[in-house]
């Protein structure tokens, strides 16, 4: 058995995040307020990748994700790769997809956007980019940002 496989076999039921950029792995554990988990979380970084120079990796028991905390991820780091894992088996092993649009999750950058004036919701239209990056389209204003660098609400 591979050291890999080891590490994703070492939970009964949860997620592991995979293929994290190394640069990206705590930004993500921050957004995901992993620091608040009360379950077992186990974070590796600058592990050996042959897709990545270096990659992180993170594991969580016995927690899940909701839909927008997939999509607030995929935004910072479309190259995650995720497993869910129940009753020790990879039940779902999929790349993270960027969302067609997100609502709510991402502050415009325009300071006279009206999303930025007016209590409402923000709204992007997310268009694909070289890399498999995402390409946030304010529907407002239509100020153009990178998705990874999207500051998240
Ligand atoms: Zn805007």
């Amino acid at each position: 058995m591979s050291k890999d496989k080891m590490l994703v076999e070492a939970i009964r039921d949860g997620i592991v995040l995979d293929h994290i950029p190394s640069d990206k792995l705590f930004k993500i554990v921050a957004l995901l307020h992993l620091e608040e988990l009360t379950t077992p979380v186990t974070i590796g970084n600058n592990l050996q990748s042959v897709r990545h120079q270096r990659k992180g990796i993170i594991k969580m028991a016995d927690h899940f994700f909701s839909p927008k905390d997939v999509d607030k991820i995929a935004l910072l780091a479309p190259e995650v790769h995720l497993n869910v894992i129940r009753d020790y088996q990879v039940v779902e092993k999929r790349k993270v997809t960027l969302p067609v649009e997100v609502r709510g999750l991402v502050r415009c950058p325009n300071p006279k956007c009206i999303t930025n004036a007016e209590p409402m919701q923000t709204f992007f239209h997310v268009r694909v980019v070289e890399g498999g990056k995402g390409m946030l389209e304010c529907h407002y204003c239509g100020r153009k940002t990178k998705a990874e660098e999207a500051e998240l609400l």
